[in-house]
């Protein structure tokens, strides 16, 4: 099945071509140039996910995925949250955001989780969403060069290791997104095939 994803973020689309596997034609917006990110306006995770996948349905003919996602820290209030890409400001890197995460924490380790929240968009209608978390811990320093964003900062809950550290395998069985994103593959199966048999 061909699935367009609303993001450029090459990380995201690897893991969820990782997590879905074989039978699944995953593309993304960097093959779209005509496709333009919207801007995230939203207040949610979820908000967010249908606004992306809404604005890139409207121009893509057939199903589209959004993934918004983002890191809650327990000490700050859940923050990052939604604004866990532009943390440090306007054009933040992933090195930045780590480093202001680093300086606003006081202990360590403080407990976090990843959210993942994926809209199903199709000709500018919202299908569905899901939502998926993996709880742990944020450490001290960054430990590891795998994965993107917080990973070299997070613990999952039940290892020793960080995303950054441990293969891509072991976080692509467990995270938030791989959580959504099984929700979001039985979902697209069950629709296919509703879509496929006749009417009567
Ligand atoms: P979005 O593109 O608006 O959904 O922002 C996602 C941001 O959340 C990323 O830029 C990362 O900073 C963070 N994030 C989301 N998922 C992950 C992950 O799996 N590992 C590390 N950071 C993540």
């Amino acid at each position: 099945m061909r699935l367009l994803i609303a993001t450029k973020n090459a990380h995201k689309t690897g893991e969820i071509r990782a997590i879905l596997g074989p039978g699944w034609e995953v593309e993304d917006l960097t093959a779209h140039p005509e496709i333009a990110a919207p801007e995230e306006t939203g207040a949610t995770f979820a908000e967010n996910a249908a606004i992306k996948a809404v604005a890139a349905s409207e121009l893509f003919p057939g199903v589209v995925l959004a993934d918004d996602s983002g890191l809650e820290v327990d000490a700050l209030g859940g923050a990052p949250g939604v604004r866990s890409a532009r943390f440090a400001g306007p054009g933040a890197t992933d090195a930045d955001n780590r480093a202001r995460l680093l300086r606003e924490l006081t202990g360590f380790p403080s407990p976090a989780r990843f959210r993942c929240v994926m809209a199903l968009a199709r000709a500018g209608e919202v299908l569905a969403t899901f939502s998926g978390a993996v709880e742990g811990t944020i450490v001290g320093g960054e430990r590891g060069a795998g994965g993107f964003g917080y990973d070299a900062l997070f613990v999952p809950e039940g290892f020793a290791q960080t995303f950054g550290e441990l293969p891509g395998k072991t976080k692509n069985g467990l995270s938030h997104r791989a959580r959504a994103l099984a929700q979001a593959r039985d979902f697209l199966r069950k629709w296919v095939d509703a879509q496929s048999t006749p009417q009567r």
